[in-house]
């Protein structure tokens, strides 16, 4: 396989113990094996043989020589935002977050890039544990920025592109989409850039790769110009809702809904570009804390007393019952502020079928809380939007997508019940051909997913060339891709 650092000396030289001294300098764990490490929600944890914390491409070669010599397996994380067990394992972890600058392209360059960031073709290139939102930050003084961006950007890089995060807006289709060739390690020291005419299977399989093709240590991504935002926010009925859904959606670039089933308000955000001038939220507005407080409250008390559930969902339906308009940057727009720690789960299905689909989850949602030994689903449900693609595991692959997510809300980081729920609300979009989103809790295996996803069996045969000794598996890829392979 190519490796672009021939001249390095070759690791295989190096004894055990050279290794495991120059390693300790990076332990991410403090030299304590089996130090526990958990998701951002505190939904899973795992305790891995040994965290690293790379400062360089070349620590990542040496934890990869290690794992190759211990037969150990080797995992690289983002910031572990990933709600379900994706990001964990019993081998090494290999935390990304210190390899987070810009870069310029190495000889030979698959494009003709000078400098980090190329203004006139949009194209950057940049390590894989920077941050979207210090992404956006260093693309500013460029007068760029990233396109689509999700409801937040505490993720790295990599874990968007590796887990197909996605925003919402037709106009776009998933972070990974816009990535136009990426470097990786492999679990034999090399390394491969690879593109759309380059090792095309490792790129279509590593763009939603799940971390399981190798480490991520470069992506070339196209950008667009920043611009400003007009956002308009209005409520409607769940029924008006649905029956306009496709309309809704093409009637902006970016065109979110959030549906509170406790009154089936649904609230419609289009957003579209504007050279109108400014029109923030108003900064001084305690409205936003309130909301956030009194609704994490009336949840708490929903652990004992059901019935609080759907008093939140009366009031938040009531805060967000007027129009707005609101002119700004997009990251104001599109990120959310505040962020409970939560269980979720998130189907993307073609868009014709979306509006038959939300009527059933209605149909299930009303039956629940009639019944006052009912389940009760927290608010909002999240539906989305993104235009389809072509990347092997991407949920939108080859078709037009909804995305259809739900919550249930940890107030004050109190666990709740969620598993009966989530596998009756998983039964539903499955009717509708609906697939997972990796990055979240589903309970899908192989079998339904080799039929969701059409390259399901390429995916796996690629891994399976690019990494012939299984590294990069992890107890979550086994489950749900590599088991009976
Ligand atoms: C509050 C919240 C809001 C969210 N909003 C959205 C949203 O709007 N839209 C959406 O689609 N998703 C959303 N997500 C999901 C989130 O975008 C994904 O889980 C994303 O992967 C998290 O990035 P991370 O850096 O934390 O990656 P991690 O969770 O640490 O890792 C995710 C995957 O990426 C792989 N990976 C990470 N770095 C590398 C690398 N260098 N090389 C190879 N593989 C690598 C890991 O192995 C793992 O498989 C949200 C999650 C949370 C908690």
């Amino acid at each position: 396989m190519a490796d672009v650092h021939p001249n390095l000396a070759p690791l295989s030289e190096l004894d055990l113990n050279t290794i495991y001294r120059r390693l300790d300098a990076i332990r991410g764990d403090g030299g304590n094996a089996g130090a526990r490490f958990s998701n951002w929600a505190r939904t899973y944890s795992c305790r891995p043989a040994a965290i690293f914390e790379p400062r360089n491409e070349d620590d990542c070669r040496l934890v990869v020589e290690l794992g190759r010599r211990e037969g150990k397996t080797v995992r690289a994380v983002g910031v572990g935002h990933s709600p379900s067990d994706l990001a964990c394992t019993d081998g090494y972890l290999v935390k990304m977050g210190k390899l987070n600058q810009l870069v310029e392209l190495q000889s030979p360059p698959l494009t003709n890039i000078p400098a980090q960031v190329n203004e006139e073709k949009k194209i950057v290139v940049s390590q894989p544990g920077i941050t979207l939102s210090a992404l956006r930050i260093a693309l500013e003084p460029h007068n760029l920025a990233l396109p689509n961006v999700g409801s937040i950007a505490a993720q790295t890089l990599a874990g968007a592109v590796a887990t197909a995060t996605h925003g919402s807006g037709l106009k776009d289709g998933v972070i990974s989409s816009h990535v136009l060739s990426l470097t990786i390690l492999l679990s034999d020291g090399s390394e491969m850039r690879c593109s759309k005419t380059d090792h095309s299977d490792l790129f279509y399989a590593s763009l939603c790769g799940l971390g399981s093709t190798g480490i991520i240590l470069e992506l070339e991504l196209s950008v667009e110009e920043k611009l400003s935002f007009k956002d308009v926010r209005f409520s409607t009925s769940f029924d008006h809702a649905v029956r306009d859904l496709e309309e809704l959606a093409h009637s902006s670039q970016y065109t979110r809904m959030w549906w509170f089933p406790q009154t089936n308000v649904v609230q419609v955000s289009l957003s579209d570009p504007t050279s109108e001038s400014k029109k923030p939220q108003r900064s001084w507005s305690i409205t936003p804390l309130i909301q956030f407080h009194l609704t994490q409250f009336l949840l708490l008390l929903g652990l004992i007393f059901p019935v609080f559930n759907l008093w939140a969902g009366y009031l938040v339906s009531w805060f967000v019952r007027g129009k707005t308009v609101t002119i700004d940057e997009g990251h104001k727009i599109f990120n959310l502020d505040y962020q409970y720690l939560q269980h979720t789960l998130e189907f993307a299905l073609p868009i014709s079928s979306a509006p038959n689909c939300l009527r059933d989850l209605r149909t299930y949602f009303d039956k629940e809380h009639k019944n006052p030994y009912g389940l009760r689903p927290h608010f909002p449900v999240e539906i989305r939007f993104s235009e389809e693609d072509e990347i092997w595991l991407s949920p939108s692959y080859g078709r037009r997508t909804c995305w259809i997510g739900i919550a249930q809300y940890k107030p004050f980081g109190f666990d709740v019940p969620h598993e009966e729920l989530f596998s009756n609300f998983t039964r539903i979009l499955l009717l509708h051909d609906a697939r997972p989103h990796w990055a979240k809790a589903h309970n899908l295996g192989p079998g339904p997913l080799r039929k969701l996803f059409p390259h399901f069996d390429d995916f796996v045969e690629t891994v399976k060339k690019y990494d012939p000794i299984g590294m990069f598996r992890n107890e979550y890829v086994e489950r749900h891709i590599l088991s009976g392979s």
